[in-house]
């Protein structure tokens, strides 16, 4: 009788629901090789479910998936977990709306990146998702809660926030929502980029933003 990790694990219907967005992430251009990382909530126990450092996103499998408490501990996996974990778990300690997060570098979010400029919600779908522009957090050193803590204060009440030179990082109520609204700023960068190439792109009218954002 064989029986794998993964099917002795109460986690494995979301690890798979990891590996699929894991899947789509690579699949549209998120992340090149084996950066970004993404990671989701379970409702019923807390824990969080995480994609594990410098990890081929084609090659992860069930048993690769970590998880973790909210203080960080490894619940399950032999993995090493993604160096960017503890900001991970500062937004989910903060934000109770949290249910999927990703940390994305996307081109064109990076070149707002580097410019260190925040991203106008051009797009009526990043309006939405991300509920106003996208901030950008100063440059520091990722990878601690403290950096998570500082960043959150930067976002406020937005879903997306832009790291100066090192990619963006998006939350949603779910982890497709957060794959979404990267998918969004994204969007938003590239065309707020071509926009500029001929001129100053129209916002859409503040008086709307409530109504949509909702
Ligand atoms: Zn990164």
């Amino acid at each position: 009788m064989v029986n794998s990790a993964a099917d002795n694990s109460g986690f494995l219907s979301l690890k798979q629901e990891l590996l699929e967005g894991a899947a789509l992430f690579a699949s549209i251009g998120l992340a090149p090789l084996t950066q970004g990382n993404l990671s989701l909530r379970d409702p019923a126990s807390g824990h969080i479910l995480m994609t594990p450092h410098d990890y081929p996103y084609d090659q992860l499998k069930p048993d690769d998936v970590m998880v973790l408490d909210l203080a960080g501990q490894v619940i399950e996996g032999e993995r090493e977990p993604s160096h960017e974990a503890p900001v991970h778990l500062a937004v989910y300690e903060r934000r109770a709306d949290a249910g999927g997060i990703v940390h994305a570098e996307p081109i064109y979010t990076n070149l707002f990146g580097v410019l260190h400029k925040s991203i106008a919600p051009l797009h009526v779908g990043a309006l939405i998702d991300v509920r106003g522009d996208v901030p950008v957090m100063p440059f520091a050193p990722s990878g601690s809660r403290q950096f998570g803590y500082d960043m959150l204060e930067v976002m406020g009440d937005k879903n997306a926030v832009v790291w100066a030179n090192h990619g963006m990082l998006a939350v949603g109520s779910s982890l497709r929502k957060a794959i979404h609204c990267t998918v969004m700023v994204e969007i938003s960068a590239q065309l707020h980029h071509m926009a500029l190439q001929h001129g100053e792109p129209h916002l859409i009218p503040k008086h709307y933003h409530d109504r949509l954002v909702g």
